[in-house]
């Protein structure tokens, strides 16, 4: 078969045709189908489900060093919740503090400390300065670029390379003191599923930004989220940072949202020793502790490390097969049409897909009217706007398998006719 941009106008008009048909079709369905946000099937969520029982009676409510874990007290958490992170993450429990469900809360904690406190090394609350920049590497997550954006920080585009975020552009941007950080993904990032290189983790811990507070916010959402091959090591950053000498510049987060239970799971953030002891003066204003019987729950479910990433290929398998799904459909259908190119992720919650320039968002508006609702246009780029609107984050997890199956068929559709259109100039 032709690609599309090999075909004549006629070969066009009759291709046209035929999806249009095939589009009205699905229309005629009513289908309502959602590969929109990443989160965990129900099917996942069972296999965490003797959590639920793990801690059943008061006996059970003590921790290692015989705090009873229904009462007040551990801002930063109960030691054995502190050890599986900090061995989850390769880092001394003493850098570990443990949050409550979200970690997108401790982000957003960090940073609003940052503007109404300052930072350790700040030489003033970023609220009193006339202008904060921060680096945004996108195709990225939405949600992170919206948090410093609700602070009036100026959110600066970098591009995501193949192993990671261009960092001749951000070692050069760091030169300006007005620029303050940068939001990471470092493994399996949202939504390319890109492991950063050892390269360019080595080029983040020796930056030498203007700021002397600037941060990394190292999101690590996904360090054990392998659905495809062996668990895959990953380099503790905290470590790199202090060897090149900035030991204070790095925030490395993560949480068993996608380990658990979303929304009802267990968050840390890792830091240099004298970060946490900073971090802990501000929070202890705005709690006495957080949720110890979820971190017990979730030690004496895990057990340990081990105990977590063999609960992790659980999740593998049922993983795995959806992602297939897609990317079967997209090799077999869109491949040789030429109308799209994307990743092939071994661990994460995406597929990122990138259209040919400006058919993102006619193809999602297509797939909205046929009854299949996924991530906006733009969505995956500051202030929502993809300058050439082609990036679309595709989230296979939620959706039962034949739903997924038929929402990645209506979808390859929607992709036809928005190039099709476009070339049609319709
Ligand atoms: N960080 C990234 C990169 C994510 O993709 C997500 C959820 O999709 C989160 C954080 C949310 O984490 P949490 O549930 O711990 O707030």
């Amino acid at each position: 078969m032709s690609t599309y941009a090999e075909m004549d106008k006629a070969a066009l008009e009759q291709e046209y045709a035929k999806v249009k048909e095939q589009y009205e079709g699905y229309k005629a369905l009513n289908l309502k189908l959602n590969m929109a946000r990443g989160k965990p099937s129900s099917m996942q969520l069972d296999v965490s489900g003797d959590i639920l029982t793990v801690l059943s009676k008061n006996e059970d409510c003590y921790d290692a060093e015989g705090t009873d874990v229904r009462n007040y007290g551990g801002l930063d958490g109960i030691p054995e919740c502190k050890k599986l992170f900090a061995d989850l993450l390769g880092v001394k429990p003493s850098e570990i503090f443990i949050g409550g469900s979200s970690s997108l809360t401790i982000m957003y904690d960090v940073i609003a400390k940052a503007y109404t406190n300052g930072l350790k090394d700040s030489e003033k609350p970023w609220a009193k300065l006339d202008k904060v920049k921060f680096l945004c590497p996108a195709p990225g997550y939405d949600r992170h670029f919206r948090i410093t954006e609700s602070f009036g920080a100026e959110l600066i585009t970098i591009p995501m390379l193949d192993d990671g975020p261009d960092m001749d552009m951000i070692e050069d941007l760091v030169k300006d003191p007005t620029v303050k950080g940068i939001w990471c993904v470092p493994k399996y990032s949202n939504p390319d599923g890109i492991t950063y290189s050892d390269k360019v983790v080595d080029r983040f811990a020796n930056l030498k930004p203007a700021a002397k507070d600037f941060i990394i916010m190292w999101d690590n959402a996904y360090c054990v989220h392998e659905f495809k091959g062996e668990f895959v090591p990953f380099r503790n950053i905290l470590e790199e940072c202090a060897k090149a000498g900035r030991p204070d510049m790095v925030f490395e987060f993560c949480s068993t949202s996608k380990i658990t239970f979303p929304g009802a799971g267990v968050s840390a953030m890792a830091a240099s020793e004298a970060n946490i002891e900073y971090m802990k003066k501000l929070l202890a204003v705005q709690m006495i502790s957080e949720d110890k019987v979820n971190q017990l729950r979730h030690v004496r479910f895990f057990k340990d490390r081990d105990g977590l990433l063999a609960h992790m290929k659980k999740h593998a398998a049922i993983l795995g097969p959806k992602f297939d799904v897609v990317l079967d459909y997209l090799d077999a259908e869109i491949k040789p049409l030429e109308i799209a190119t994307w990743k092939k992720p071994t661990g994460g919650y995406f597929i990122s897909l990138d259209t040919n320039d400006f058919c993102a968002k006619r193809t999602l508006e297509l797939a909205k009217e046929a009854g299949v609702t996924m991530t906006n246009a733009g969505a995956t780029y500051p202030y929502g706007k993809d300058p050439r609107d082609r990036n679309i984050r595709i989230a296979p997890s939620y959706p039962p398998m034949d739903e997924l199956k038929k929402a990645v068929e209506v979808f390859g559709v929607c992709l036809k006719l928005a190039a099709l259109e476009k070339y049609l100039e319709k």
